[in-house]
């Protein structure tokens, strides 16, 4: 069977290598982007550049959308919806809200298309990679149709179950991240007042019930995991803009859903305080301001 041809629109800092994955994999990959640099950057990794989200996707497969909010995949949907041959599998990887994603999927539905969110995981260097975690929501049909392709992008592809239930599986994997993060900032700081060094600190909860990945694969402060940002002045890694946009997401699902969820309503309020001044610090520097704050300086 030949390959099936892909529409990709948003080549960003996620979406430009994803599509430049699916190029070396042999895909005829047709690719949009308002930005005059990331054009360029598709055009070299030999995608072939469109004019239009609407160019982009007529007479493709498979359209891929890699996008900053659900705002914005509506607004494009809208206009590729009624373009698109019908039966098109529409595969939106952006993170955004569950209700947004369960929305576009009503209306690819609608207008005769077959749908997928597949939010994904695994940063800038997982979709360099070709390693990215897949979260995908949709009908078993649309996840097969869509399933080798997504394979190309990522290292581990998970149906979650129906449309908007990828965008869940994304959502409480990292407010659960968030929180950890937050939880662990707090009780190192704590250690810090205490007289506990950070070597101790590590020696010992790294095997014991508070252990956590925050710790012992992202550590937020220097020393125990050397590959950790924290090594680095914090450069991301995982920026707080982005983790700061997904507790926001979070928490406007706890809400939606009726669910008691104080601590990641706070996680998402003290990211948002970071977020005014550190956006483009990685996420473990929260424990730098939760240093500060416990210093009395505000
Ligand atoms: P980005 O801002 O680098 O890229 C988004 C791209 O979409 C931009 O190049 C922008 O010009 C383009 N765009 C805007 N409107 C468009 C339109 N109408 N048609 C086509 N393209 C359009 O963002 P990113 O870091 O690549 O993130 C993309 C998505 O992936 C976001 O939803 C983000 O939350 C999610 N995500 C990002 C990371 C990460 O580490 N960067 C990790 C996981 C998930």
């Amino acid at each position: 069977m030949s390959k099936e041809k892909i529409g990709f629109l948003g080549l960003g800092h996620m979406g430009g290598p994803m599509a430049a994955n699916l190029v070396e994999a042999g895909y005829d990959v047709l690719a949009f982007d308002p930005v005059p640099a990331a054009q360029e950057q598709a055009r070299k990794d030999g995608a072939t550049v469109v004019d239009s989200a609407v160019a982009a996707a007529t007479d493709r497969d498979i359209v891929i959308t890699m996008l900053p909010n659900g705002k914005l995949v509506l607004d494009v949907y809208a206009e590729l919806l009624p373009a698109a041959e019908p039966g098109t599998l529409f595969i939106d990887c952006s993170t955004i809200d569950v209700a947004d994603a369960k929305e576009a999927a009503e209306r690819a539905v609608a207008a005769g298309h077959r749908v997928l969110d597949a939010p994904v995981s695994g940063g800038v260097a997982g979709a360099a990679a070709g390693t990215l975690t897949f979260m995908v929501g949709g009908t078993a049909e649309a996840f097969a149709a869509g399933l080798d392709v997504l394979a190309v992008m990522g290292g581990k592809v998970v149906h979650c179950g129906d449309s908007g239930v990828g965008q869940a599986a994304k959502i409480c994997n990292n407010m659960l991240l968030g929180i950890s993060m937050v939880a662990l900032s707090e009780a190192i700081v704590l250690g810090e007042k205490l007289g506990l060094t950070h070597e101790k600190f590590f020696d010992v909860v790294s095997t014991a019930s508070g252990q956590s990945w925050a710790l012992t694969s992202y550590c937020p402060v220097p020393g125990p995991v050397p590959a950790s940002p924290a090594n680095n002045d914090y450069q991301p890694g995982f920026a707080t803009a982005l983790m700061t946009k997904d507790l926001g997401l979070a928490a406007n699902a706890l809400r939606a859903n009726g669910v008691d969820g104080r601590i990641g309503q706070l996680a998402a309020e003290i990211y948002n305080r970071f977020n005014q001044t550190e956006s483009g610090k990685d996420f473990s520097a929260i424990v730098t301001d939760i240093r500060k704050r416990s210093e009395g300086e505000q």
